[in-house]
C-alpha cells in the first residue's frame, strides 16, 4: 500500500480516537442522571406524604362510621324506650326527645364529615396513584439512560483499544522520516493529511499551485500543501 494511503488510514484512526476521547470525557450524563434522581426523590417524598395522609383519612373515616353506628344504636334504644316504657311521664318523654334530636344532629354532622372525607380520599388517591406511575416511569428512564451511557462508554473504550492496535500496525509499515513528518504536522494542525479536491486543499480551503498538483499526480512521494503544509492526498 502507498505511504500516503497508510497515512490517510492513520489520520482516520487518530480522528476516531479523538471522537472516542470526547465521548469518554463528556460528563454531561452525570448531571442528567442526578437531575433525574433529584426529581425522583422529590416526587417520592410527596408520594409517601400523600400515602400516609390517605391512611389517616381512611382511619378517621372508619372511626366516624363507628361513631355514627353507635349514635344510631343510641337513637334506636331511645326510641324504643320512648314508645314503650314512658307511659305518661312527660319529663322522661321530653328528655328522650331532646336526646334523640341531639343524637340525630350529631349523626348529621358526622355524615357531612364523612362525605367531605370521601371527596378528599378520592382526590388524594388519584394523586398518589399518578405519582406512583410517574415514579415508575422516572425509574425506568433513569435505568435505561444509565444503561445506554454505560454501553456507549464501554464501546468507546473497546474501540480505543482496537484503534491503538491498528495504529501501531499502520505505523510499523511506514518509514520513520514520513512518520516524523506526519507526527509533526499533526501536533501543529491536528489533522496532518488533507484531501485535494478541485485543486483546493481541504485542510486550509486554499487552492494549491499547479506545480504541487503536478507533483501529486506523479505519485512519487509525499507532497505538502503550499499554504498550510499538510500532506496532500488525492483520490485516484
Ligand atoms: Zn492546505
Amino acid at each position: 500500500m502507498d505511504d500516503i494511503k497508510l497515512l490517510l488510514f492513520l489520520q482516520e484512526k487518530y480522528n476516531k480516537v479523538e471522537e472516542n476521547n470526547k465521548i469518554l470525557k463528556d460528563n454531561s450524563y452525570i448531571k442528567i442522571l442526578s437531575k433525574m434522581k433529584e426529581d425522583f426523590n422529590k416526587l417520592k417524598k410527596e408520594y409517601i406524604n400523600g400515602k400516609s395522609e390517605l391512611e389517616n383519612i381512611r382511619k378517621k373515616y372508619k372511626v366516624l362510621n363507628e361513631e355514627i353506628e353507635e349514635l344510631r344504636k343510641g337513637v334506636d334504644e331511645d326510641e324504643y324506650i320512648l314508645y314503650n316504657k314512658c307511659g305518661n311521664d312527660l319529663k322522661m318523654i321530653n328528655t328522650l326527645q331532646e336526646e334523640i334530636e341531639s343524637k340525630n344532629k350529631k349523626i348529621n354532622e358526622k355524615e357531612k364529615e364523612v362525605m367531605s372525607m370521601l371527596e378528599k380520599e378520592e382526590k388524594l388517591s388519584k394523586e398518589v396513584s399518578t405519582a406512583e406511575n410517574i415514579l415508575k416511569k422516572i425509574k425506568h428512564e433513569f435505568n435505561s439512560y444509565k444503561g445506554s451511557v454505560e454501553n456507549k462508554l464501554h464501546a468507546a473504550k473497546e474501540e480505543l483499544k482496537t484503534y491503538e492496535k491498528e495504529m501501531s500496525s499502520i505505523r510499523s509499515k511506514l518509514p520513520s522520516d514520513i512518520l516524523e513528518d506526519f507526527d509533526y504536522i499533526k501536533s501543529q494542525k491536528k489533522v496532518a493529511v488533507a484531501l485535494l479536491q478541485n485543486g483546493v486543499c481541504a485542510g486550509c480551503k486554499i487552492k494549491v499551485s499547479s506545480l504541487t498538483i503536478d507533483e501529486l499526480n506523479k505519485k512519487s512521494g509525499i507532497v505538502h500543501c503550499d499554504n498550510c503544509g499538510r500532506i496532500l492526498w488525492k483520490e485516484d
